[in-house]
């Protein structure tokens, strides 16, 4: 209240009318549409999202490849960064006006999991790709026009103008920083990073195998080669990927598609028995189990990122571990966001990562179907659309 008049453009507490890019139903078009969004409720935080990217992630859940995490209409996109808006009852470390970026692996901070430090689940806030409703009342916070209720996705839900998230999800950043490059440490770049600081913590002087080379692929060559690493294998089926490749840190190349044998004999071949770590950055069975064969016997280490369709096993025999190859998966890099996150944003301000290479694209919200259309082909690293 301003002079005893409400000022009009204040949104606080009330319903915003906004634009988002609606899915209907798998693989259809996105339809970018009206939407109600709803104020944040206790220990919720309502974003006005500035930019949003796509992530192989949003493109599996985009085409249903997932039978079980079918549910539409629903609101996809989980790379992002924006403006809070407003928070709700009970949210004391941010407040309206600051930078953030959401985060779809979210810290509570009072769970059993964030208070031990060997692991970045969360039980209130971690990465449930099951869940389409607010943790808080089980309905979500996105209506139609007609009042039908939108699904939410991954704790985030940002190819919308406006979205609203548990504050477990939401990493105040330097408002110094760009939010645009920032937006990269929302998803595939801390992943990525991650993976090479946090799991895999790759020594100096070591050999890494990266099969995938996207975003999230990328970014472990990038967290490789801060570390130190000296050979740094880059394995993927489209050679336009070897180009950027190279900028980042990746130093020899191969094309499964160029060799009659197996990619693990090539690898094992050029570093004399196979490399100390090894990054599944595709989400293949078989690209994952070329990954874990590549590892040198005795102390390889491989780690999964990509994300597999189920059913799937482990194509692996069990007796395969008695080499002294070890295997593990990681979420989002192993970062525990609100409490990791604004150091790792720092260094990469500092420009310990370089973050401006991974965005190949940018386009207005509106052409978001053709951003889907530039990672499906192969073209884009990350396109950054602008809301
Ligand atoms: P992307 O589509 O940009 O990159 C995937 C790359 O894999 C492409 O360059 C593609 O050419 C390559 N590829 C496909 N088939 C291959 C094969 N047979 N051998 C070698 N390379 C092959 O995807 P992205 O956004 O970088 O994501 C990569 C994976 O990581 C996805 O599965 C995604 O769902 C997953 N992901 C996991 C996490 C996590 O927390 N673990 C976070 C983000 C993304
Ligand atoms: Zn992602």
């Amino acid at each position: 209240m301003e002079n005893g008049f409400r000022n009009p453009s204040e949104t606080t507490g009330k319903v915003i009318t906004c634009k988002a890019a609606i899915t209907w139903g798998p693989g259809e078009p996105f339809v970018i549409e009206e939407v109600r969004v709803d104020p944040p409720q206790k220990m919720e935080v309502r974003i006005k999202i500035l930019f949003t990217s796509i992530c192989h992630t949003d493109l599996s859940a985009w085409q249903g490849e997932n039978e079980a995490q079918r549910a539409y209409p629903r609101i996809l996109g989980h790379e992002a960064s924006g403006i809070v808006e407003s928070v709700g009852e009970g949210v004391m470390d941010i407040k309206k006006g600051d930078h953030v970026v959401p985060i779809f692996n979210g810290e509570c901070g009072d769970c059993l999991y964030c208070k031990c430090e060997k692991t970045n689940m969360c039980e209130r806030a971690g990465v449930n790709p099951f869940m389409t409703v607010m943790v808080n009342d089980g309905k979500s916070r996105f209506s139609c026009k007609e009042g039908k209720p939108i699904f939410h996705f991954l704790n985030t839900s940002t190819f919308s103008e406006y979205t609203v998230v548990e504050s477990a999800c939401v990493v105040k950043i330097d408002p110094d920083a760009s939010l645009k490059t920032m937006t990269l440490l929302s998803c595939g770049v801390s992943t990525g990073v991650g993976a090479a600081w946090n799991i895999a913590n790759v020594k100096a002087g070591s050999t890494v195998a990266i099969f995938g080379l996207g975003a999230v692929g990328l970014a472990v060559a990038e967290g490789a080669r801060a570390r130190g690493a000296t050979k740094i294998i880059g394995v993927d089926i489209n050679p336009n990927k070897f180009i950027k490749g190279r900028a980042m840190g990746i130093t020899d190349t191969i094309n499964p598609r160029d060799f009659e044998k197996p990619v693990h004999e090539c690898i094992r071949e050029m570093t004399g028995g196979g490399v100390d770590y090894s990054f599944e950055c595709a989400g293949i069975s078989e690209v994952l189990r070329e990954a874990f064969l590549s590892t040198h016997e005795g102390w390889g280490l491989t780690v999964i990122l990509g994300i597999h369709t189920s059913p799937k096993m482990l194509p692996l025999h069990p007796m395969e571990l008695f080499t002294g190859r070890v295997i593990i998966a990681s979420v989002f890099g192993g970062f525990k966001g609100k409490t990791q996150l604004p150091n790792f944003a720092k260094e990469c301000m500092q420009g310990v990562v370089n973050l401006e290479d991974f965005i190949t694209h940018e386009l207005p919200f509106e052409k978001i179907n053709e951003a889907f259309q530039l990672l499906i082909d192969g073209i884009s690293v990350r396109c950054m659309l602008h809301l």
